[in-house]
C-alpha cells in the first residue's frame, strides 16, 4: 500500500518537476530552514536521528553549493536557525536545538555563512519559520528582507519538506496571496535541497506511541503538498553564468 502511494506520488511529483536557471535577471532570493546539527549532525541531539544518509548528504552539497554562488554573487540569502528557550518545549517534539548550543548552529559546512554580508541569520523558536521572523514590535524580519532586497522569486532548501520548510512555504505563500510580500511572485522549492527524518513503520511499532515517518514517502508528501498550495517544485538548479553583467 505505501509502496504504491509512493509510487503515485513519484509519479505525480516527476510528472511537474522542473529545472531551474538562475542567471541574475530576476531578483532571487535563498533561503535556508533549518539547517542545524540539532537536526542533522548524528548525536547532536534528540531530533539528530541517524536517517539514511546519502539524502542528508545530497541536500548539504547542494546548499553549499547554491549559497556559494548566491555569496560571490552578492544576491540575498536567508536562513532560519531553529532556537529554543530551554525552558519553552516545543510540542510535541522532545527539547531540540536549545539557543546558544551548538544544535541550533548552521551544520559545520555552512558556518561560513555568518560572515557573509548578503546573509541574514534568524533565530526562530517556532516550526514556521514565517511566524518565527516576527518581532515584538509585530514587525516581520523575513518580510523586510524580501522587500528590502526587492526579492521576487525564494528559492527554499531545508529540514524537513514536511514540516518546517513546508509550514514556511504555506506561510510565504499565503502572506504573498494577501499582499504582504511585496514584490515577491515565486516560491520554489528545490527537491534535492531538502531531507527529512527516517521513522520507519516498523521500527516506530516499537516505540510506545511514536508515528511512522518513513523518510521517502514523507519527503513526497511534503513536497506534494507545498505544491497544491502554490509552491513551484524543481529537481535541479544550475546557473547562467553568460547573462551575467
Ligand atoms: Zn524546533
Amino acid at each position: 500500500m505505501v509502496s504504491q502511494t509512493l509510487h503515485l506520488l513519484n509519479n505525480e511529483l516527476s510528472g511537474e518537476q522542473k529545472s531551474l536557471v538562475l542567471s541574475g535577471d530576476v531578483m532571487t532570493g535563498l533561503v535556508l530552514v533549518d539547517i542545524v546539527n540539532g537536526f542533522r549532525t548524528v548525536g547532536a541531539g534528540n531530533l539528530a536521528q541517524e536517517c539514511p544518509i546519502n539524502k542528508f548528504l545530497e541536500l548539504i552539497d547542494e546548499t553549499v553549493r547554491l549559497a556559494k554562488v548566491f555569496c560571490e554573487k552578492k544576491w540575498p540569502v536567508f536562513a532560519f536557525l531553529d532556537s529554543h528557550h530551554p525552558d519553552i518545549p516545543e510540542h510535541p517534539y522532545p527539547p531540540h536545538c536549545i539557543a546558544g548550543t551548538n544544535e541550533s548552529k548552521l551544520v559545520p559546512s555552512l558556518q561560513w555563512l555568518e560572515n557573509e554580508p548578503n546573509a541574514t541569520i534568524r533565530c526562530k523558536a517556532c516550526i514556521d519559520g514565517f511566524l518565527g521572523s516576527i518581532e515584538k514590535d509585530g514587525s516581520n524580519d523575513f518580510v523586510e528582507w524580501v522587500k528590502t532586497n526587492q526579492i521576487k522569486v525564494i528559492l527554499v532548501v531545508g529540514i524537513c519538506p514536511d514540516i518546517c520548510v513546508l509550514d514556511f512555504v504555506c506561510s510565504a505563500l499565503s502572506a504573498r496571496n494577501y499582499g504582504f510580500l511585496i514584490p515577491l511572485e515565486d516560491v520554489i522549492v528545490y527537491s534535492r535541497g531538502c531531507a527529512t527524518f527516517d521513522l520507519p513503520v516498523h521500527v516506530a511499532r516499537t516505540i510506545k506511541g511514536a508515528t511512522a515517518h518513513p523518510q521517502e514517502l514523507m519527503h513526497h508528501i511534503g513536497l506534494y503538498m507545498a505544491r497544491g498550495r502554490g509552491a513551484k517544485v524543481v529537481s535541479e538548479v544550475s546557473f547562467d553564468m553568460l547573462l551575467e553583467p
